[in-house]
């Protein structure tokens, strides 16, 4: 997807600083960090929303949380709290139409989010 930021950035045309990478996802740091910690944990497939997720793409949602988890953990995030969110469509504020999950830490988090 010659257009897409983040396949731009899995495929190296775009410089991000990359803090895991498998098979099947690779996370990054966000450019513009809303908290101490934000992280952008991105599957290497092009899907544009949450919609387009089908039941083969099980392993590979079930793989973000657990690199959630293991990023989170490595961080400290695991005693102090973090949270993990996918905006799905320009009403929830996403703008990079390419499957992401924010990972967000090191401050106190209010709810609901704005
Ligand atoms: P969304 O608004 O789609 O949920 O999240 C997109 C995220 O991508 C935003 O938090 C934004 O700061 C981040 N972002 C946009 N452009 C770049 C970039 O070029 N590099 C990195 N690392 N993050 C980006
Ligand atoms: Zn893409």
């Amino acid at each position: 997807m010659d257009d897409c930021l983040f396949c731009r950035i899995r495929e190296g045309k775009i410089p991000a600083e990359k803090v895991h990478e498998d098979e099947l996802v690779f996370a990054i740091k966000d450019i513009n960090p809303q908290a101490p910690t934000h992280l952008l944990i991105i599957p290497h497939k092009h899907q544009e929303t949450l919609m387009e997720l089908e039941t083969a793409d099980r392993e590979t949602i079930g793989t973000v949380f657990t690199v959630a988890g293991k990023l989170a953990r490595e961080r400290g995030l695991d005693k102090s709290g973090f949270r993990v969110v996918a905006n799905c469509g320009s009403g929830a504020g996403q703008s990079v139409w390419h499957i992401h999950f924010h990972l967000l830490g090191g401050r106190g988090m209010k709810w609901p989010p704005g």
